[in-house]
């Protein structure tokens, strides 16, 4: 199983860390471990200083695939939610400064969250989609897949010329503007159109 994120997928994100606007995805990777599995706590990790949360839509991978075609993308995903991409975002400014890889600020154990799954139908692809995070109980990131600059179909056209698609694997797909730090003991809550699809506290 792989774990494909997209950075960069919201213009107002971009502009937030001072990004340009990509021309095509920008995709990175995060191993099967970076997966929080239920019922684990999630830890504060002891190599950072600014923990930040980034919400966004999470697809997942229901068919083996290689140069997908955009119009047949669709049928290559069943299952979405909503996720967060933790990022250790003082390691990820310096490790960005110096031209060097992300991993040790994106890809570490636990990075990945994925919400409850919900199943894809044809009807939910047909409107935009609005996902929402609150930290302890306010809103502070709202998302809508109409504004990603690459949508579900072009993100897959585009994995797909570079790296086969596997069955269960997740594809992050980029999260809208809002980004923050969290703190222990912080609680954050992601959702769906209006149903809480994830609850978890930073122990
Ligand atoms: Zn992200």
């Amino acid at each position: 199983m792989k774990i494909f994120c997209v950075g960069r997928n919201y213009i107002e994100h971009a502009k937030e860390l001072n990004n340009d606007i990509p021309e095509e995805p920008v995709i990175f990777l995060k191993p099967k471990s970076a997966l929080l599995q239920q019922h684990v706590q999630f830890y504060y990790p002891e190599f950072t200083n600014s923990l930040h949360y980034e919400a966004e839509l999470v697809l997942r991978v229901s068919k083996n695939g290689k140069y997908v075609p955009e119009h047949l993308a669709s049928k290559y995903f069943n299952a979405i939610t909503v996720g967060i991409d933790f990022t250790a975002r003082d390691l990820q400014t310096e490790l960005k400064k110096n031209g060097l890889p992300w991993e040790k600020a994106k890809a570490w154990d636990n990075s990945a969250v994925a919400g409850e799954w919900l199943e894809v139908t044809p009807d939910m692809l047909k409107k935009p989609i609005n996902f929402s995070m609150a930290l302890n109980g306010e809103i502070v990131q709202k998302g809508i897949s109409a504004d990603m600059i690459f949508s579900f179909e072009q993100i897959i056209a585009n994995i797909s010329q570079y790296f086969a698609l596997n069955i269960g694997d997740l594809i992050f797909t980029g999260t809208p503007a809002g980004v923050g730090e969290c703190v222990v003991g912080d609680e954050l809550s992601g959702y769906f159109e209006s149903r809480k699809v994830f609850n978890l506290e930073v122990k």
